[in-house]
């Protein structure tokens, strides 16, 4: 029996932070988990950051409202849930990636909660677990799934190297050159011949 673990932003949406930066010109909110490993250094500062400049919640959904999945990405995702089980592993919160999850036909989502105060500010962030992703791939190991991974950067490496076979789709060239044991991948054919090279029952 197989599972396929999905990263989802830069491997089926675009980077929610990049978005948020570009609609608000705020340069410093580009930095992602490609940029900074640490995650929680990483949000601590977008958290900042936003309390600095005075956004709420509420613009951020407007933005992430206005990104689609990317190109192909929905297609992919029938294609692959037709033929595995598929769970996708995120290091976003619920409260951003609704809309996107809506337009992708609502797929199983596992990620993370935002404190919202009265006010509609983000008021902290709460980690259902650390290293989640490669938690949820030895979960699933231990209910004897044979687990195929794949994402696009940092954060996803440690699920890739839990799973049976993970794959790197997209990564950026620091994340490549770090992590040569994955095999990379750029398009969503290759992906799902990885996927069919891995299985045994293609
Ligand atoms: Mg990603």
């Amino acid at each position: 029996m197989e599972i396929v673990c999905l990263d989802l932003e830069g491997v089926l949406i675009p980077e929610i932070w990049i978005g948020v930066a570009e609609k608000t010109g705020i340069t410093e909110l580009r930095a992602t988990t490609r940029d900074i490993p640490d995650y929680d250094v990483l949000m601590k500062q977008r958290l900042r950051i936003l309390d600095e400049h005075n956004i709420r919640l509420p613009v951020i959904q407007e933005v992430i409202d206005s990104l689609g999945p990317l190109d192909g990405a929905k297609d992919f995702l029938d294609w692959l849930r037709a033929h595995f089980q598929v769970v996708i592993l995120s290091d976003t919160f619920y409260e951003f990636a609704e809309p996107l999850m809506r337009q992708l036909g609502w797929p199983t989502l596992l990620c993370h909660r935002l404190e919202i105060d009265d006010t509609r500010r983000i008021a902290h962030y709460r980690l259902r677990m650390k290293d989640h992703k490669r938690q949820a791939v030895k979960a699933f190991k231990a209910l004897n799934f044979t687990v195929f991974a794949a994402g696009d950067s940092y954060n996803d490496t440690t699920m890739l190297g839990e799973a049976d076979t993970g794959i790197l789709f997209r990564a950026p060239e620091n994340v490549v050159a770090e992590f040569p044991q994955f095999q990379l991948t750029t398009t969503y054919d290759a992906l799902k011949d990885a996927f069919i090279a891995a299985s045994p029952r293609f």
